[in-house]
């Protein structure tokens, strides 16, 4: 096993075991539902903002582990990101996983997601929570799915 592989088993492991900010976010003013029919995923995004800055990001949801694992470490990464940061983040992440870059360049830890570009499937269940955040930021009403 790559050491990039055992480096995505061990913190998807983490996360799914412990998933951080996982709860709801009353106070929220952005908040978002997103679902992965494919894998019946789903996952409720909640961001506090201040400032024009992400003060706070949690979620709630049912999912397979590599969307627990993705959503916990969404909240960590856009915590304290301005609007326009988060998307951007966003569009690095779905680019990485997706295969259209190589490069994880400012991703961090989230670079271990890159291995599921092989596997069609996993990608939607990567990319759902970072969905849901993008549709949270934008405040639109209708639930997210991975299925357009
Ligand atoms: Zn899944």
């Amino acid at each position: 096993m790559s050491e990039l592989q055992e480096l995505y088993q061990q913190v998807i492991l983490d996360h799914n075991k412990n998933p951080r900010n996982f709860k709801s976010l009353p106070h929220a003013e952005h908040k978002a539902e997103g679902y992965n029919p494919l894998c019946g995923d789903r996952v409720t995004v909640y961001l506090h903002l201040e400032d024009g800055k992400v003060k706070e990001a949690a979620f709630e949801g049912k999912g397979c582990a590599i969307s627990t694992a993705s959503a916990s470490m969404m909240t960590e990464a856009v915590k304290g990101k301005s609007l326009e940061e988060a998307k951007a983040l966003f569009e690095k992440f779905h680019d990485l996983v997706t295969g259209k870059t190589a490069s994880s360049g400012e991703l961090g830890k989230l670079a271990v997601f890159a291995g599921v570009r092989e596997f069609p499937m996993r990608v939607k269940c990567a990319t759902l929570a970072w969905h849901t955040m993008n549709a949270a930021l934008e405040n639109r009403d209708e639930p997210v799915t991975t299925e357009e």
